[in-house]
């Protein structure tokens, strides 16, 4: 039996296609691992089904306090793009991880390291010199800057500028990521702004400066923060100033991070007449909270709900 010709050009044809449609999911994903989930969060956003994404930290630990598990550096030797938050924030843990994995493409100064604190805005940079020996654990300037929704597009931008860079095919693809996750960010802090426009100037507290970025945002006026200075539990003297400082202001509320013990800030709340909001800070902080627009969506909704009582 002889085979026809044309049976033999579909067949050709068949493969043809058969392998440019692998191609695609042949190419392996870029290997991508954040310091923190908000990090993560974009980073999927515009990476999308080309990247395969890890953050080390989980959305309820304290980002400056993690435990650097061994199993991290297999993740790490193994990666393209490490992704950091910067300003000293991962300092405690991430540079151990880093030496320890050995992969000259994501350590610092690495095709793949990237320190987003280069192109945030950045709040609370020192005038002077500030070391950790004082205490203040934000000696370059606050580095929760990803709690500012401007910021959040700065953080994607930089994403799809390296993963072109990385992975040139998927340029078109994380362009249209970016533009997407730029246009519902957008819409989205609109509507939170129309959200809280009656609330605007409202006198509020938060325990640690991780709130400054969202508050400013949110219109509200930051009457001070529990901790006196960034990582130093307070004095029953600074929180007796603060609690009358309130009082005189009429602070409607107390912010505190999942991962700090609300005792102090209850009981701040409790004699000054605010109310107490434990409000997740990072993606994953909350259920709801599962990527990085639901997570300020969630926070302006509490934010919102908490000061109109
Ligand atoms: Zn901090």
């Amino acid at each position: 039996m002889t085979t026809k010709p044309s049976k033999i050009k579909t067949l050709t044809v068949a493969i043809a296609l058969l392998t440019a449609a692998a191609t695609p999911l042949a190419a392996d994903p870029l290997k991508v691992v954040t310091t923190t989930t908000d990090l993560a969060a974009i980073a999927r956003e515009i990476g999308g089904s080309r990247v395969r994404v890890k953050s080390i930290a989980l959305g309820t630990q304290d980002p400056h306090f993690v435990e650097p598990k061994p199993s991290l550096i297999l993740d790490l030797r193994d990666a393209d793009v490490f992704a950091e938050i910067g300003l000293q924030l991962e300092i405690g843990w991430a540079p151990l991880l880093l030496d320890q994995a050995r992969n000259p493409r994501i350590s610092r100064g690495g095709r793949g390291y990237l320190d987003f604190s280069e192109v945030a805005t950045v709040l609370d940079i020192p005038m002077r010199r500030v070391t950790r020996a004082e205490g203040d654990i934000h000696p370059l300037g606050n580095p929760h800057y990803w709690l500012g929704p401007e910021n959040g597009k700065r953080i994607a931008a930089l994403f799809a500028q390296k993963f072109a860079e990385l992975d040139p095919d998927g340029t078109r693809e994380y362009t249209n990521h970016l533009m997407e996750f730029v246009r519902r960010l957008d819409a989205a802090a609109a509507r939170w702004r129309e959200q809280l426009e009656p609330y605007r100037g409202t006198p509020v507290v938060a325990y640690h400066t991780s709130w400054k970025y969202f508050l400013l945002f949110a219109g509200m006026e930051i009457v001070g923060y529990i901790e006196p200075k960034p990582g130093i539990p307070p004095s029953p003297s600074y929180l007796a100033e603060l609690i009358e400082r309130m009082r005189r202001a009429g602070a409607k509320a107390v912010i505190v991070d999942p991962f700090y013990d609300a005792k102090v800030p209850r009981l701040v709340a409790e004699r000054a007449g605010a109310t107490l909001l434990i409000l997740p800070s990072s993606v994953g902080g909350a259920a709801e909270a599962d990527d990085y627009i639901s997570l300020l969506e969630y926070d302006v909704t509490k934010l919102s709900d908490a000061i109109r009582r």
